[in-house]
């Protein structure tokens, strides 16, 4: 038999014990990786172990999305919809659509599900392929229109032939909702994803609020910092894809009235409790415009807005005080001359 004599037996408990403690220690952990074509990054405050795994999870989880939602994967069912027609029976695609509908509804279809022909026109699948001629965009505009969707008990159809359906400007978020929906699975109470620019903050940092910055939309640095928790702050800006024509500039957000790049709003950020909403809602006020963008998330309850104008103004909902938005307006002076 060993004979461990007392003090020994205290060194052993203490080193047990701060091995444990190593352990359940909180500390930051975070991995980053490449989902629906930009940089996603994961933090989390928790056990380095704990954390990884609750990390792992959600990439999981949000590379299914991404791959359900990606209409270029021919695994996906809207790429069979958008090519041949017919139903998408798949609840979770159904549950995305009504939530794009019922934006589609209250921006009066500045956000439009149907936008894939434009998209399409515009070469935003590809490179960008320059300016189309007008016939096209005329055809093209026939083809759109989110009252030609309809869902029945999670089955999603159209009648009208040639319809294609884009969820490019609400999966993401959707994606992210999912994402820490896995996170808290998993006993994460603190976090923050960021997949380009679609971010979601899980409760406080070291108890205090996570602070969100917002980029130039027109060069370094940051516009303003937001102070938030268990928040989505989500941002659209014609500054992530896009081209270059005879000095004007024409990017990925098409206004489905037009049949052309929305123009007036140059970053749109919209706050609120659920990401896939926030993310929609980003791309509507793009294309809405100060003014309508204004009223509509005013009806929005609990969201709040913050706009760039191509003039170089920031505009901002009533409400948005509450999360310390610390302008820096020296930046914006350069805004398209
Ligand atoms: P976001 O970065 O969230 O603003 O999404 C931009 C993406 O939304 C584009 O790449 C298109 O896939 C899609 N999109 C473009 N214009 C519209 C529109 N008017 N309504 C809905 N989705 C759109
Ligand atoms: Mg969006």
């Amino acid at each position: 038999m060993f004979n461990i004599s007392r003090l020994n037996k205290y060194i052993i408990i203490i080193i047990f014990l701060s091995f444990s403690l190593s352990a359940c220690r909180r500390e930051e952990v975070s991995e980053t990786k490449i989902l629906f074509n930009t940089y996603c990054s994961i933090t989390v405050w928790a056990s380095q172990r704990g954390g990884e795994e609750a990390i792992r999870s959600a990439f999981e989880r949000m590379g299914e999305v991404e791959s359900k939602f990606n209409i270029h994967s021919e695994t996906s069912p809207l790429y069979r919809f958008n090519r041949e027609g017919g139903d998408i029976e798949d609840d979770e695609i159904a549950n995305v659509v009504k939530e794009a509908l019922e934006i589609a509804g209250k921006s009066k279809g500045a956000f439009d599900p149907s936008v894939y022909p434009l998209l399409e026109v515009w070469g935003i699948y590809g490179e960008g392929s320059g300016i189309p001629e007008e016939k096209q965009i005329e055809k093209a505009l026939k083809k759109v229109g989110y009252d030609n969707i309809s869902i029945e008990n999670g089955r999603v159809y159209s009648a009208v032939e040639g319809l294609g359906i884009d969820l490019g400007g609400i999966a993401k978020g959707y994606a992210v909702d999912e994402g820490i929906k896995e996170l808290k699975r998993a006993g994460i109470d603190s976090a923050l994803i960021d997949a380009g620019g679609d971010i979601y903050a899980l409760g406080s940092k070291n108890g205090r609020e996570w602070r969100i910055g917002l980029q130039n939309p027109r060069g370094e640095g940051n516009m303003s910092v937001f102070k938030v928790s268990d928040r989505a702050v989500v941002t659209s800006g014609d500054y992530h894809r896009y081209f270059e024509e005879g000095g004007d500039r024409y990017h990925h957000i098409i206004d489905p009235q037009t049949g052309y790049p929305s123009e007036e709003v140059v970053s749109a950020t919209v706050i609120g409790p659920k990401a896939m909403t926030a993310d929609g809602w980003a791309t509507a006020v793009m294309v809405m415009g100060v003014r309508e963008g204004l009223e509509a998330i005013k009806e929005m309850e609990e969201y709040e807005v913050f706009m760039i104008t191509s003039e170089g103004e920031a505009v901002s909902s009533q409400g948005l005080d509450k999360y310390g938005a610390d302008m820096n307006l020296d930046l914006l002076h350069k805004l398209d001359e």
